[in-house]
């Protein structure tokens, strides 16, 4: 992971365009379009620990949704998605993790540098499996975390493939998170051109109100496993669930919670957003009550949810 400190990502054992391979051999051309002009799609999966040794959370849909970011891309993907399933299962299994962060990436290769990348299809794709613990740290998790809003707004459908999880688009991601974390945040809160609430840099948002259950759902914004898996949660727990569109920062400044989803940041709380303390400034009751259930779900232990894992044997 580039130079200085001690960030090093530990993969063992790399996937790459068919062969699993040790890390220092899996190699990419830096003549590969996609390190050029950002032309990659990826996923973000766990795995996690369970009774029956790992289990990855919601595989088919991590890489149903890998294959419609490749095809806005127009990117070909050689394989299947069942071959790409069994890659992911295979290369957990050969690393031995109990638990793991799960990254396929697959990308418009070296063959040529013009602007247009259909050349140099059909595209490379690798798999890295790492142990990764919570994304935003156990303290955010604990105290909640914070967010202040980003001067970078979320580009419109008509701008960049939103709805694609593709390597360029997170340029915008990184430059609202780095500015995030340079004023002392943990996470920024990203708005459209008008000013509506999109979503985090990699997260999708919700917010309580007098016990219901808000979804922001916005165009511009991907449509995350964690959150569908969240509001199925919420509803099997008796909540009302609705999906709110055209949120200002208004509404979350003034509402119970705030909590982001994603596979990263799984169910994080929100305790401030622009210096304003959200609710009783701490980890909301509901958003705690809808993370234990999401944990318990993912780590087997709620047999509803068991059709969400696919269990590494
Ligand atoms: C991946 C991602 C999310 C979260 O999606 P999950 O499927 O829950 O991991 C949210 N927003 C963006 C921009 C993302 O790239």
């Amino acid at each position: 992971m580039g130079k200085g400190g001690d960030t090093r990502i530990h993969a063992g054992k790399i996937w790459l365009n068919g062969e699993l391979v040790p890390q220092e051999e899996a190699k990419v051309s830096v003549l590969a379009h996609a390190l050029h002009y950002g032309t990659s799609v990826f996923e973000g999966i766990r795995a996690y620990a369970t009774d029956e040794g790992p289990a990855i959370f919601r595989l088919e849909e991590h890489v149903e949704r890998l294959f419609h970011s490749a095809k806005i891309l127009r990117l070909e993907i050689p394989y299947t998605p069942e071959q790409i399933a069994s890659a992911i299962v295979e290369t957990v299994r050969t690393n031995g993790w109990k638990s793991c962060y799960i990254r396929p990436l697959a990308w418009f290769g070296a063959t040529s540098l013009g602007v247009n990348p259909l050349p140099n299809n059909p595209a490379d794709v690798m798999i890295a499996t790492w142990e990764w613990g919570a994304y935003l740290g156990e303290e955010a998790v604990r105290k909640g975390a914070k967010l202040v809003t980003s001067s970078w707004r979320r580009f419109p459908g008509d701008v960049m493939p939103g709805k694609a999880k593709a390597g360029g688009n997170y340029v915008n991601s990184a430059l609202a998170k780095m500015d995030a974390l340079a004023a002392g945040a943990d996470e920024a809160l990203l708005l459209d051109k008008e000013g509506y609430v999109a979503e985090g840099s990699g997260e999708n948002l919700f917010f309580v109100k007098n016990g219901v259950i808000h979804a922001i759902e916005h165009s511009v914004n991907l449509p995350g496993i964690t959150r569908d898996s969240v509001i199925e949660i919420a509803e099997d727990l008796g909540f009302t669930v609705k999906e709110a569109y055209r949120v200002t920062r208004e509404i979350l400044f003034t509402a119970d919670e705030v909590f982001m989803t994603g596979t990263a940041a799984e169910v994080t709380p929100v305790s401030m957003i622009d210096h304003r303390p959200i609710g009783t400034g701490s980890a909301g009751e509901i958003t705690m009550q809808l993370r234990k259930v999401y944990l318990e779900a993912v780590t087997g232990q709620r047999s509803e949810y068991r059709k969400w894992l696919t269990f590494v044997k």
